[in-house]
């Protein structure tokens, strides 16, 4: 039996047992591997780095997708930049408020071999009626794009390699742009216990540019190293401050049921340790 060791950080890692390797490809942009784990299920890597995993999926998808969306109330256009996975647009397409969704992936192979050996993460969503599915770089697309979205979400890989381009102060100003005026963007941001500077760099590349910006954060532990961080940038400073009783109304009138995503989770992750909260320059969780 052979082992999958991701290769994100330098000497300090997780291995995976390969049970079995059921896809290994160079793509156009990234060297994708696809194999089964006995204990996380199918897991999906991009250049060494762990993207998705079976077992733990639903946590990442479920708070990059309903924390927006419910924090929003009346959410109609979505855009996904990334999420070859799919499973970021099966979250998106649970919500029947929603009218229209544009996921916008770069490398197409991974939206195939994603359908074929991933086929539980976008659960047939990419035949939603709702959804536009446009091969692209997310960078290229954001800077030419006319439409405006209420919820846009970064699904990007670290920001290396293609990923590079979506953690960029242009990509932020575009995204900006790009928004309704109650618009919110909200983007993986890596665990910042081992990968601070992401939240960093994000810090100083939206605020001043967004009326409310913060993160929030959910342990995933598949991106090792402690909580993910997701930041929040907003037009609108009172959607990330909503009373607990509207979050519950708006939670249960979506008819949504989830495996990790609950009101007091969505209003709890937004309480950031001091470490955090030091490193993006902020005195308190307000
Ligand atoms: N959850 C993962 C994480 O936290 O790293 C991200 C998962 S998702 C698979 C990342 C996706 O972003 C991949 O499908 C990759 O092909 C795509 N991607 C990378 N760079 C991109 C770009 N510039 N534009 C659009 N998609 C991009």
């Amino acid at each position: 039996m052979t082992d999958y060791r991701e290769t994100l950080h330098d000497n300090y890692g997780q291995f995976f047992e390969v049970e079995k390797m059921l896809h290994e490809v160079r793509t156009e942009h990234q060297h994708l591997v696809i194999f089964q784990n006995p204990r996380m299920g199918r897991v999906m890597a991009l250049d060494g780095a762990i993207q998705t995993t079976e077992a733990d999926e639903f946590i990442y998808h479920e708070m990059l997708t309903h924390v927006p969306i419910l924090a929003h109330g009346t959410a109609r256009n979505i855009l996904i930049i990334g999420g070859g996975d799919g499973g970021m647009l099966r979250e998106v397409c649970r919500h029947s408020s929603v009218d229209r969704i544009t996921m916008v992936e770069i490398d197409q192979a991974v939206v195939d071999m994603c359908k074929e050996y991933l086929p539980n993460h976008s659960s047939g969503a990419y035949d939603d009626p709702r959804v536009n599915l446009v091969i692209d770089d997310g960078m290229r697309f954001i800077a030419n794009c006319t439409d405006k979205f209420d919820v846009i979400i970064s699904d990007c890989p670290d920001p290396t390699g293609p990923g590079e381009v979506l953690f960029s102060e242009d990509f932020y100003h575009a995204c900006h742009r790009c928004l309704t005026d109650d618009g919110i963007l909200v983007a993986q941001n890596g665990t910042p216990f081992l990968q601070i500077d992401e939240v960093k760099t994000t810090a100083k590349n939206i605020q001043g540019l967004f009326a409310d910006w913060h993160f929030y954060h959910a342990a995933v532990p598949t991106y090792i190293g402690g909580s993910m961080t997701f930041a929040w940038a907003a037009k609108n400073r009172q959607l990330r401050q909503l009373p607990l009783d509207i979050l519950r109304q708006r939670f249960a009138g979506s008819g949504i049921v989830t495996r990790y995503y609950n009101a007091e989770i969505h209003q709890a992750a937004f309480a950031l340790p001091q470490y955090v909260l030091q490193a993006i320059g902020k005195p308190s969780n307000d």
